[in-house]
């Protein structure tokens, strides 16, 4: 008889975390590739890989998908970073950013350091790693509606593919017409939460997932 699993020995018996995480560098690097070959069709700087600005794009509104936050997650317990400290940090951010209307979020991300690095850099989500930026990071830290950006298709849709083989893989049946997605802050949380639990399926079916349509709507009035 199989033994009872929590969602921690779950994702490590069957390297769930180890397949995520290599979908996840793929994802990276195409988006890499696909904005390097958009900035050299258009002749345009990549100006992310030498900005020295303070980084305005991780003061942003972040939405993530639920596997995203388990390998931020997974990363956070292997590194000893997983205190209550860090979950009532969590917690607080995410009840403040409920709290806050999208277009109105400037806050340095909870994973950002004090020299503006990211500490989860090799599992950042999808969101960070598919921003590249061909104009000046002024535009970027005025919040500008000039910012000129690559637009991630085929990456974001991979991500979306992910999301559905990922639930297939924790046999996690979605709500109709809703996605295993929210903030960064409560998506970490979430994962946390889960990952000593042996009923960790009933637990994350049962949270409030939005719909589509509340997403797509949040997305638009994203800055
Ligand atoms: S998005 Fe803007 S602020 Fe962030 S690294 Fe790129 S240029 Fe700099
Ligand atoms: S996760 Fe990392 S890259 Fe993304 S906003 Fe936070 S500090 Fe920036």
């Amino acid at each position: 008889m199989q033994a009872i699993r929590t969602l921690g020995q779950f994702v490590e018996d069957e390297q769930i975390v180890r397949w995520l995480a290599e979908q996840i560098a793929q994802n990276h690097r195409d988006s890499d590739t696909g904005a390097r070959a958009v900035a050299k069709k258009a002749r345009l700087p990549m100006v992310c890989s030498t900005c020295t600005a303070t980084k305005a794009c991780c003061s942003s509104y972040v939405i993530v998908r639920l596997y995203e936050g388990l390998v931020i997650a997974d990363t956070l317990k292997r590194t000893g970073r997983d205190t209550p400290e860090l979950r009532a940090d969590l917690r607080t951010r995410a009840e403040r950013m409920d709290a806050t209307p999208v277009a109105d979020w400037f806050t340095p991300c909870l994973f950002l350091d004090g020299a503006e690095r990211c500490t989860v850099y090799a599992v950042r989500p999808t969101t960070c790693a598919q921003l590249y930026v061909y104009s000046s990071p002024d535009l970027c830290n005025a919040r500008s509606p000039n910012v000129i950006s690559y637009t991630p298709r085929a990456e974001v849709a991979h991500a979306n593919e992910l999301e559905e083989a990922f639930r297939e893989r924790l046999s996690l049946r979605k709500k109709v017409g809703r996605r295993y997605l929210g903030i960064l802050p409560r998506m970490v949380l979430v994962a946390l939460e889960a990952w000593d639990r042996t009923d960790f399926r009933d637990y994350l079916r049962q949270l409030d997932w939005p719909t589509e349509e509340a997403w797509a709507a949040a997305v638009s009035r994203a800055p």
